[in-house]
């Protein structure tokens, strides 16, 4: 049950109230907060629901009503992401493990790793000891197995997961393993389930061949129940009377789980279909369902493989699969981002340097799609800062105040966003980055409210933009404001129903409004693109695109002259935009993006070429 305290009690009446519960044989746990402090108690009290609701302290009981308790939403409303070193699996992050089913050598688990690690997984997957159905089968290396896992570590930066297949390899586990996989055949192993629970490393809980998504539920219930919240869920497939593939994936158990359970979700096609060509496809539909990651075998040479080669995936093949993740992300509001854990690193290399955590600002509020491009770009490396308008961030960078900014620089449906691009042109800063996301617009207004009843919507104008066609259909007042979550935090304050604003589904939740109409939109293909400023680039590396602005001379053919250097060099331009020059009647400058790192050495050709043949250069970043 869950065990609601009294607003503002203070610490001595709580120290109080929790004696009387232990006095009692309750078995507490701390809650995070919601609108309230909160206990749970777990299993069955010493004493009556009513004698605990008279303790004094104690504003209500509540039943949870599922029998797993830690695991389930009612005691845990928020997502849990579980932390593997740098790595984040859950919240906006498409998380990769990859690797062979079995460790055979060292040779043979560097080079996989060094290959899927190259394609942006996120950590290196290998079994050491191996649950084989035949005794006669190979039942991996067991403790050298482990050895060359840390080894791989050790060698590359990356994190390891492993099968652990008894309580006896726990020890060993903890020398060399960074998470600890159950296995499908162990799903229901209530000891191991106990010791994995005590060790308190990040567990992957396989589902079990024929496990109910309740017994799974309750098998992650043992491990949390041991005081270790870190565990994943990974959907594997399960006995089905369908032949033609190993196991039947049960995508449903996504949507399911996500609405059961705060845990975060992996699944592992490799296992649920057994052969290689029906991999990919699942992967890529266990993303578009929601999943948290992924689990993917690779194998270099599959036909040599000492388990599992049928399934396992060329590195190639799994180059492209990651491509495809990347596309298919942004469009159920993830990210797979390729440079995350490298740019972590980095950040928080600054952070243990310069003591303090670094600070990235964003224009508008908590629950904008800044605010999200913005969580999407850093995670936890750096700490969200809202502020009041773009030219406030690029002041507080040019003043050292923060580190980082990110601003939306243009959208895919209604364009440019030339304010940026004149604060980009006046500042002495630098793009450093950039992150795509999807915008989906959601009618929403404060509960009880019908479509009927509104008068006026409220939101930014590109929001407003973005939905005209629906907004065509109503005849309602337009009324703009600085950003989506204002218009909904104005909402949840209006007097009656005629209010509504345009804002993404977060704000919804963030200010108690309900949604009227979903994906209102006029084209769901609408993506902002979000350009990360700092005085400075994170460190040199490779850079993939350029951004500048020019301004071309007033002669004939001198735009077709700079177009010719981007020809002659090979160079793909992405993007070309003229605006008027401010204070220049009937001049115009360019706004240009080219596939190229403009500032590599063996650039300055071009770099001299592009400043010979236009009246003024600015290189935006090279990222
Ligand atoms: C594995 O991941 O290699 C494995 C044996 O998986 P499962 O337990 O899902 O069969
Ligand atoms: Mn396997």
């Amino acid at each position: 049950m869950i065990v609601e305290l009294e607003k503002e009690l203070a610490p001595e009446a709580k120290i109080d109230l929790l004696l009387k519960l232990k006095a009692a044989r309750c078995d507490c746990r701390d809650l995070p907060a919601t609108d309230c402090e909160r206990i749970g108690i777990l299993g069955k009290p010493g004493c009556s629901e009513e004698e605990i609701r008279r303790i004094p302290g104690v504003a209500r009981v509540v039943r949870v009503k599922t029998p797993y308790k830690l695991v389930g939403r009612e005691m845990h409303p928020q997502d849990t992401c579980v932390r593997v070193g740098d790595v984040v699996v859950g919240g906006e992050n498409i998380s990769v493990v990859a690797g062979p089913c079995a460790v055979e050598s060292l040779e043979q688990a560097l080079t996989i790793a060094r290959e899927v690690q190259r394609a942006g997984a996120c950590l290196f997957r290998g079994g050491a000891f191996k649950p084989r159905t035949s005794p006669y089968s190979f039942q991996g290396l067991e403790e050298q197995g482990l050895r060359i896992l840390a080894e791989v570590r050790e060698t590359l930066g990356i994190g390891v997961v492993t099968e652990m297949t008894s309580p006896s390899q726990a020890d060993l586990m903890m020398k060399y393993i960074d998470v600890v996989q159950i296995g499908a055949r162990n799903m229901q192993n209530f000891e191991l389930l106990k010791c994995v629970g005590r060790m308190g490393k990040p567990v992957l809980l396989k589902r079990g061949l024929a496990g109910t998504i309740e017994e799974w539920l309750m098998s992650a219930e043992y491990i949390l129940s041991e005081g270790n919240r870190q565990v994943i869920l990974c959907e594997r497939g399960i006995r089905t009377f369908e032949p033609y593939t190993r196991n039947t994936l049960d995508l449903s158990a996504i949507p399911v789980l996500k609405k059961l359970t705060h845990l975060p979700i992996v699944v592992d096609p490799s296992h649920a279909t057994g052969m290689r060509e029906k991999v990919s496809p699942m992967a890529r539909s266990a993303v578009a369902a929601g999943a948290d990651g992924l689990m993917i075998e690779v194998h270099h040479d599959p036909d040599h493989a000492m388990s599992d080669g049928a399934q396992s995936l060329y590195p190639q093949q799994f180059r492209q699969l990651m491509r495809d993740i990347y596309v298919i992300a942004p469009v159920v509001g993830k990210q797979l981002d390729f440079s995350h854990l490298e740019r972590v690193r980095v950040i928080g290399r600054k952070r243990k340097n310069g003591g303090t955590r670094r600070r990235a600002g964003f224009m508008g509020r908590i629950g904008t799609f800044s605010h999200k491009a913005c969580l999407q770009y850093f995670g936890e490396a750096a700490e969200a800062v809202p502020l009041p308008t773009f030219q406030s961030i690029f002041e507080a960078i040019k003043a050292d105040g923060i580190d980082y900014g990110i601003v939306p620089l243009e959208n895919s449906l209604s364009g440019s966003i030339h304010e940026n691009y004149d604060l980009l042109r006046d500042y002495d800063l630098r793009i450093i980055g950039e992150v795509a996301i999807r915008i989906t617009q959601n009618l929403l207004a404060k509960p009880g409210t019908e479509l009927a009843d509104i008068r006026r919507v409220l939101s930014h104008p590109q929001g407003i933009e973005q939905c005209r066609q629906f907004l065509s259909q109503h005849n309602w007042e337009i009324v703009s404001v600085s950003d989506t979550a204002g218009a909904a935090e104005r909402v949840s304050r209006s007097e009656g129903n005629a209010d509504a604003a345009i804002a993404g589904l977060i704000t919804a939740e963030i200010y108690g409004l309900a949604v009227l109409a979903e994906g209102i939109e006029t084209n769901p293909r609408n993506y902002t693109r979000f350009v990360v400023i700092a005085r400075e680039p994170i460190e040199h590396r490779k850079a993939a695109k350029s951004s500048l602005i020019l301004w071309a001379k007033n002669e004939p053919g001198a735009l077709f002259s700079i177009l010719q250097v981007f020809a002659e060099e090979r160079i793909n331009m992405i993007k070309l935009e003229s605006r008027p020059i401010p204070g220049e009647p009937w001049r115009y400058m360019f706004y240009i993006d080219i596939e190229a790192d403009l500032e590599s050495e063996a650039m300055a050709g071009v770099r001299a070429a592009l400043a010979e043949k236009s009246e003024y250069l600015k290189i935006l970043g090279c990222y």
